[in-house]
């Protein structure tokens, strides 16, 4: 298995492709050479303008964890990251105060945004970006593509009695970062999805991939937007590649995040099974061959085998390298068997 391609939120999926590269580079991975390279479809349905700058939140976790300048204990942003300018602007009384961009962190917005401005697509400046973070850590072995190059952003409805709709639709990041999902989201709205154009080389990554993995992100609003963009699903569906996935819900929640929230919020029963199954087997009409689901779920076992995936259960939480690196490994057997 020479490509392998992973679809990816932020945090779960950026985890996950630590785990994966170091078990590739120390070859765990039976049937994967130290010459694999590892292609990250990520979401864009997070970004979002901030004080003119275009803020891409799971492309850049993704970039600094696998470039080494994510701050670990936040699992966001940079390390030794200083706040100036976020203290700055709250004194001029400039909103939202609640979004905080770390001054370190602004220097991407702000490469980003100029080069946008200067006509250039999301997916070129990423592959700038990571000249910068991914190229000299580990050259051409991963590649980093945003789902698409055209502007799709989650939104969410919550209630607010006040509204004459008794409802209220506030961006995903105010969901999250402000209410911190701590009021049911009553649906999830993802503006521009349906016209939304595949990111170049986003339909290829999958079509010739030997393997794809759907790592324990966001089934919603991570792999449930990029699954969204027209023509991705249907390439999942018809790819000659294995494709499997690894449970984000670990003894009935998410481990971190808010996946419970949104799962609920479209109907999908939180559980590992419940996420297996709305994924759904390429035999019947979803996009998975495997799912894993951690060994605390063991006994749904054969629920999501009587839906016609093959599924093991392993351990799932990502403590350090080498229970992540043995999760991607356990991918890679259950795509092979
Ligand atoms: P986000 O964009 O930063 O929210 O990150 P993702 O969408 O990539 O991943 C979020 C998901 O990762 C959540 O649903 C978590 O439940 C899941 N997650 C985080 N840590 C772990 C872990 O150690 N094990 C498993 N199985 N899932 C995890
Ligand atoms: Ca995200």
């Amino acid at each position: 298995m020479q490509n392998i391609t992973v679809l990816s939120g932020g945090m779960g999926g950026a985890r996950f492709l630590q785990g994966l590269l170091h078990a590739i580079a120390t070859g765990r991975l039976p049937g994967v050479g130290p010459d694999a390279v590892v292609t990250v479809v990520a979401n864009t349905a997070d970004d979002i303008w901030v004080h003119g700058l275009k803020v891409c939140p799971d492309l850049d976790t993704v970039m600094y964890t696998l470039g080494d300048g994510i701050d670990l204990e936040r699992g966001w942003g940079r390390r030794d990251e200083t706040w100036s300018v976020k203290a700055e602007l709250a004194s001029y009384g400039v909103e939202p105060t609640w979004f905080g961009l770390g001054d370190r962190d602004i220097a991407t917005h702000l490469v980003r945004t100029q080069m946008l401005d200067a006509g250039f697509p999301l997916s070129q400046v990423t592959e700038a970006l990571c000249r910068r973070w991914l190229t000299p850590v580990l050259g051409d072995s991963v590649r980093l593509l945003p789902m698409t190059d055209d502007r799709v952003e989650t939104h969410v409805a919550i209630a607010d009695p006040e509204s004459p709709s008794g409802r209220r639709v506030v961006h995903f990041q105010e969901y999250w970062v402000r209410l911190r999902a701590a009021v049911p989201a009553e649906l999830v709205v993802v503006v521009g999805l349906e016209d939304a154009t595949p990111g170049p080389g986003v339909i290829d990554a999958i079509t010739d991939a030997d393997l794809v993995i759907l790592p324990p992100s966001n089934p919603v609003v991570s792999i449930g937007t990029i699954l969204g963009v027209p023509r991705v699903r249907e390439a999942l569906v018809a790819t000659r590649a294995p494709v499997v996935g690894l449970s984000p819900i670990v003894g009935g929640t998410h481990v971190r995040g808010m996946a419970e929230q949104m799962l609920t919020s479209i109907g999908v029963e939180v559980s590992a099974a419940g996420v297996g199954l709305h994924y759904g087997s390429r035999s019947d009409g979803g996009v998975l061959d495997g799912w894993l689901v951690d060994e605390r779920d063991a006994d749904q076992v054969d629920r999501v085998r009587a839906g016609g995936l093959a599924c093991r259960a392993v351990p799932l939480m990502m403590t350090d390298h080498d229970a992540t690196a043995a999760m991607a490994a356990a991918a890679v057997e259950l795509a092979r068997g």
